[in-house]
């Protein structure tokens, strides 16, 4: 008797050490994140009154200090962001939305794939609505008290519908397809899901450049000017068809510069913002083009979709065993749906960033240092100083801070900070 007591209690057991650590690693996760912003904004305060000296001769006082109370703007309400959303994956988990959620889904009258669709949904228009009043506040708070927005409520309105026609077109038959595999692919349906999401994600990196970014954005091709020249010459010494270089009318909505490169095959693209190309020089413009197509000759995109697919497969399989595993269903709050995939694949998703968090520093760190090979690229390629020029003026107008905390920054940051940039740069 004592034998089957024991063994009955074993799986709620399990589900309560499972609460016990999500709780758990959703709160050192949360202190994490807030210790670290508090820590930024702590640094670029004290650093405030005084442009490093590696800038002195080039950036002013006033665009210091500008960028440092941007960043602090920008930084509080990132912690306010991470709370609300904190607040509400426990709301939806633990707090028993979800599962009502999932009663109400139940009851609907379509079939299986279909409630799990319409639960998908639910929960995709609940976290877009509670991201939503953070965008509204970034753009027409922040980025317009510091004089960089150029959206109007009506541009904004109709990028935000345009977002969501876009997202049900592509992500509703992707998200249908991955559900029915769960269903009836067998036990071996995350491989299948896999192979669709590879797929999927290689679409949307031939969709991007070509249809989507269009859709929002006017791409021009490179104006006849002082730089087009060394610009041909430089691509056509890198092996980069002309076609792929567009400038795009960035200053429809807001002042900051930016440049990048993204697709690939014959979809791939380099991109200069308009605000960013009326700033620079012509030598300045090719050394951006040289950092752009360090990106595209060493194969960075490609390089990250690789392990992409890579970690995304270890997830599916975490994934599969978990769909199968009650406790994880019990341990976030919501009763065993074997015969509802689409309940496991929204507690996997809500769930998983809080375990991953951890991950952070390791993108940011492969991200980093793809920048830097691609400044040395540049620096091969065209000059090393007119780069570090052209990135004091990126940073300028984009009000990035020059001092950011060196903990926050190698957690977050996708690009190395603007003086070690510069630094290796002028070694060059
Ligand atoms: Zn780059």
């Amino acid at each position: 008797m004592r034998r089957r007591t024991g063994c009955a209690t074993t799986p709620a057991l399990t589900a309560f050490v499972f609460t016990v650590a999500f709780v758990a690693a959703l709160a050192i996760s949360l202190a994490l994140r807030i210790w670290l912003a508090r820590r930024h904004i702590a640094h670029v305060a004290v650093h405030r009154d005084a442009v490093p000296a590696a800038f002195t001769d080039r950036v002013d006082l006033s665009a210091h200090r500008k960028a440092a109370d941007y960043t602090v703007a920008r930084t509080r309400l990132g912690i306010a962001e991470t709370l609300v959303e904190a607040a509400v994956l426990l709301a939806l988990t633990l707090g028993g939305a979800l599962a009502a959620l999932v009663a109400w889904t139940d009851v609907l009258p379509v079939g299986g794939l279909g409630r799990d669709l319409a639960l998908v949904v639910a929960v995709a228009v609940i976290s877009g609505l509670v991201g939503l009043p953070f965008s509204y506040f970034q753009t027409f708070g922040i980025e317009a008290k510091f004089g960089f927005n150029r959206t109007t409520r009506a541009l904004w309105m109709a990028d935000l519908v345009k977002g969501i026609l876009l997202a049900a077109a592509l992500g509703l038959p992707f998200a249908a397809l991955v559900l029915w595999l769960m269903r009836a692919a067998g036990p071996l349906w995350w491989i299948w899901a896999w192979v669709v999401w590879i797929a999927f994600q290689f679409l949307l990196l031939a969709l991007y450049p070509t249809v989507i970014a269009p859709l929002f954005n006017k791409f021009s091709p490179l104006p006849a000017g002082s730089a087009r020249d060394t610009v041909e010459a430089l691509l056509a010494r890198c092996g980069f068809e002309n076609r792929g270089l567009f400038v795009m009318d960035g200053s429809r909505r807001s002042s900051h510069g930016n440049a990048f490169f993204t697709g690939f095959g014959r979809a791939k693209r380099i991109v200069f913002f308009d605000t960013l190309l009326a700033r620079l020089a012509p030598d300045e413009i090719e050394a951006v083009l040289a950092h752009e197509l360090g990106h595209f000759k060493l194969k960075h995109v490609l390089k990250r979709m690789l392990w992409m697919a890579a970690f995304s497969l270890a997830f599916l399989a975490v994934l599969a065993w978990l769909a199968a595993s009650p406790w994880f269903y019990e341990g976030l709050g919501v009763p065993p749906a074997p015969d509802r995939p689409g309940v496991a694949l929204i507690l996997f998703f809500l769930a998983l960033p809080v375990f991953t968090f951890a991950l952070a520093p390791l993108s940011s760190l492969y991200s980093r240092r793809h920048e830097f090979e691609a400044d040395a690229f540049a620096a091969q390629h065209a000059s090393a100083a007119s780069l570090a020029c052209a990135l004091v003026k990126l940073y300028e107008d984009n009000a990035a801070t020059l001092t950011p905390d060196p903990l926050y920054s190698a957690f977050h940051d996708s690009h190395p900070p603007a003086a070690v940039r510069i630094a290796r740069l002028k070694a060059a």
